[in-house]
C-alpha cells in the first residue's frame, strides 16, 4: 500500500457531513468490529470525470481518515460497453488524485461465486428462469399505478429452473431468449422488487473473462454480492441508487450474509457550464467538437489534468461543497477559484505580453542589457528570483495604454509614469501613430535611473505597475486560450427541438500567440506560470517539445464566469 493524501478531503474546519456521522457512531458502536472498508466501484466504460471524483474523495477520503482501507473495484459485468484503455486511465486518474486503494478488484473475478449463489436462489425457490422477451418483462412489470403481472414461467420447478438455468450458461440458448429472476413480488410499491433481471443471456468478449461467460449479472446482482465479498461495511453511491436499496438487502439476506455491507446514498456532483454524463461526453468526442478523453475543456479527469488544475485544488474544491442528500449544480466558478487559490500559492511568476505595443525608452543607453531581479513567486520565498533583462526597447500590453484615460486609470498614458514591474518608471512622451490609418504604432518613453528595485528619490509615488518583455530577447510561444465549452449553464436540459451541439460555445478554444520573457522558453510539459496580470498557464503536455513550450490558459486571473453571468443577465 502507499502512501495516502486523503487527509486533506478533511482539512477544512467544515461540521461533519452526514456520512461522516453516521461513521462515528457506527465506529461508537464497534459496527463490523469496528472495521470499516469502503471501495469506489467505476464502470470501465469511459474515462472518469469529476463527478466521479467526488465519489473518490468521498470513499478513499472517508478510508483515510478513519484509518479503514478503499478498495478500487471495477463494475465489469457489461462486456459490450468495457475495455482496458478504460481500466487503465482509472487508475491513472484515481493515483493522480492523489489516492491509492488497498486492493485491486474486478466484479467479474465474482463470476463463479455469484452463479454458485444464484443456483443456490433457485434452490431456495427465489429464483426462476424466466422465457419473456425484454420487452414483455417490462409490459408485466407494471408502473407507478399500476402493480406487475406474474411471469407464465415463475412457478416453474426447482428442478427446471436448475436444468435451465445450466444449460444457458452452457450456451444453449440464444442471446435474449431467457433470463434468470428474482422471486420477489410482482405488486410491490417498490417497481425494483417486481422480479428483477439477475442475468441475461448475450455473448460479447469480456475484456478479462474473454469468451468463458455467454451471459451475464446484472448490476444489481453483481453489486452487493461483491460488496460482501470484500467485506465492505459502508457502501456509499449517489442518489440515483436510492431505489435499488431494497433489492441491494433483500439479496444479501437470501444468500445469507451475516456481516452485511449498508449502502448509502449522497448527492452526484452536477457543475454548470458543462456536460458530465458518458453519454453527452461520447458525443462531443465521437463527433469531433473536442479533441478527445482529454480535450482540456471536458470535466473529465485527463481532461482537468491536462488543462493543468491541479488534484489539490480538486480535493479543496470537494471538501468545500460538502456531502449532500439533495442533488444540486455547483457553479462552475466555484472549481475555478478553488483552483486558483492552489495556484496562487504554487505556480511560478513569468511576464508575457499578447497584445504587443512597442515601448522605446530614448534616454536608456542603445545596446545595454540591465539585469533586474524579479520575484519568481511572493507566496513562497522559496522559489526565488530570477534575472530578467531590461532594455531600451520593451513590449507592452496595448490594452495598458491610453491616448485618453479615463479618470483613475493608473496605467500608461501621454505624460503618466508608471513602473515597468520590476525595472524602472517611464513616462510616454510621445505616441507615435501611423499617419494614414491613425494606428497606434509606438510609444516613445523616458526613464527615472533613480527608481530601480521599486525605489522613487523623492519617495513620490507611482500607482501603475505594467508587464513588459524586453524586445530584443523576448520568445514568441504559441498559446491555447480556453473558455467554457458551452455558452448555457445547463447544457443537458435544451429547449425541444435542439440538441447540446447547438450550444457550443464557438471560442472555446482561441489560438494566439505571446511575447514571452526568455526564460518561458525552457518551460517544460506541465510546468505550470502565472503570467502576471494575465492568469494561469500551462506548458500543454501534448502540444509542448523540449525547447518549444506551447501553454494553455488554465485560468484567467480573476473569475471570468461572474462576467459572463452577468452578460447572461443583461443580454
Ligand atoms: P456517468 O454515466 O456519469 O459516467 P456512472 O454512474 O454511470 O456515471 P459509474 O462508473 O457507474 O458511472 O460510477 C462509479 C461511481 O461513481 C458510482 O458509485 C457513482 O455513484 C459515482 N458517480 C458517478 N457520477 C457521479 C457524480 N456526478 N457525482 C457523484 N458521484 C458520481
Ligand atoms: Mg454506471
Amino acid at each position: 500500500m502507499s502512501e495516502k493524501h486523503g487527509e486533506s478531503v478533511n482539512e477544512s474546519d467544515k461540521p461533519d457531513n452526514f456520512i461522516e456521522k453516521l461513521i462515528s457512531s457506527d465506529v461508537s458502536a464497534s459496527l463490523s468490529g469496528g472495521r470499516l472498508q469502503f471501495r469506489f466501484p467505476p464502470e470501465p466504460n469511459g474515462y472518469l470525470h469529476i463527478g466521479h471524483a467526488k465519489s473518490i474523495c468521498i470513499n478513499f477520503g472517508l478510508a483515510a481518515r478513519f484509518s479503514g482501507r478503499c478498495n478500487l473495484r471495477f463494475d465489469d459485468t457489461n462486456p459490450s460497453r468495457e475495455e482496458q484503455e478504460y481500466v487503465d486511465s482509472i487508475q491513472d486518474d484515481i493515483r493522480w488524485l492523489g489516492f491509492e486503494w488497498d486492493q485491486l478488484c474486478f466484479a467479474s473475478d465474482y463470476f463463479d461465486q455469484l452463479y454458485q449463489w444464484a443456483t443456490q436462489l433457485i434452490r431456495q425457490g427465489d429464483a426462476y428462469v424466466c422465457d419473456l422477451t425484454g420487452e414483455e418483462v417490462r409490459q408485466y412489470r407494471g408502473n407507478l399505478t399500476e402493480p406487475g403481472r406474474d411471469s407464465p414461467h415463475r412457478d416453474r420447478s426447482i428442478e427446471e429452473n436448475l436444468d435451465l438455468f445450466g444449460r444457458m450458461k452452457s450456451g444453449e440458448f440464444p442471446d435474449g431468449a431467457r433470463t434468470l429472476r428474482a422471486k420477489i413480488d410482482m405488486e410491490s410499491a417498490h417497481i425494483i422488487m417486481r422480479d428483477p433481471v439477475m442475468y441475461r443471456i448475450h455473448r460479447s468478449t469480456h475484456h478479462r473473462t474473454g469468451d468463458t461467460w455467454c451471459m451475464y449479472p446484472t448490476y444489481d446482482w453483481a453489486h452487493g454480492q461483491g460488496d460482501a465479498i470484500e467485506g465492505v461495511t459502508h457502501s456509499l453511491c449517489s442518489l440515483e441508487f436510492g431505489n435499488h436499496r431494497p433489492l441491494y438487502d433483500w439479496f444479501l439476506d437470501k444468500i445469507g450474509i451475516e456481516e452485511q455491507p449498508r449502502q448509502t446514498e449522497f448527492a452526484r456532483l452536477a457543475l454548470s457550464y458543462t456536460v458530465m454524463s458518458k453519454r453527452s461526453l461520447r458525443t462531443l468526442i465521437e463527433d469531433g467538437h473536442v479533441e478527445g478523453w482529454d480535450d482540456p475543456r471536458l470535466p473529465t479527469l485527463s481532461g482537468i489534468r491536462r488543462r493543468g488544475y491541479t488534484p489539490e485544488s480538486i480535493r479543496n474544491f470537494m471538501a468545500g461543497i460538502g456531502v449532500a442528500k439533495f442533488n444540486s449544480t455547483i457553479e462552475y466558478s466555484v472549481l475555478e477559484n478553488s483552483v486558483r487559490d492552489h495556484l496562487n500559492k504554487i505556480a511560478t511568476r513569468r511576464m508575457a505580453v499578447f497584445n504587443p505595443l512597442k515601448l522605446v525608452i530614448e534616454n536608456f543607453p542603445v545596446d545595454l542589457q540591465e539585469m533586474v531581479e524579479a520575484v519568481n513567486n511572493p507566496e513562497d520565498p522559496d522559489a526565488g528570483t530570477r534575472q530578467l533583462p531590461f532594455e531600451r526597447e520593451v513590449w507592452v500590453d496595448r490594452d495598458d495604454f491610453r491616448l485618453e484615460p479615463p479618470r483613475k486609470w493608473r496605467r500608461l498614458a501621454p505624460g503618466a509614469e508608471v513602473r515597468l514591474r520590476y525595472g524602472y518608471c517611464v513616462t510616454v512622451k510621445e505616441v507615435i501613430e501611423d499617419p494614414e490609418s491613425g494606428e497606434l504604432l509606438q510609444l516613445r518613453c523616458e526613464y527615472d535611473p533613480d527608481t530601480a528595485r521599486g525605489q522613487t528619490p523623492d519617495g513620490r509615488k507611482v500607482r501603475g505597475i505594467i508587464h513588459w518583455v524586453p524586445a530584443s530577447c523576448c520568445v514568441e510561444i504559441p498559446v491555447r486560450l480556453y473558455s467554457p465549452l458551452f455558452s448555457v449553464p445547463d447544457p443537458d436540459h435544451v429547449p425541444q427541438g435542439k440538441s447540446l451541439i447547438d450550444f457550443l460555445n464557438p471560442e472555446s478554444l482561441v489560438e494566439t500567440t505571446a511575447l514571452c520573457e526568455p526564460s518561458l522558453a525552457a518551460a517544460s510539459a506541465g510546468d505550470r506560470f502565472q503570467l502576471e496580470r494575465v492568469g494561469y498557464f500551462v506548458a500543454d503536455q501534448k502540444l509542448s517539445k523540449e525547447g518549444a513550450p506551447h501553454l494553455a490558459r488554465i485560468a484567467p486571473l480573476r473569475d471570468s464566469w461572474a462576467k459572463q453571468e452577468k452578460r447572461q443577465a443583461t443580454s
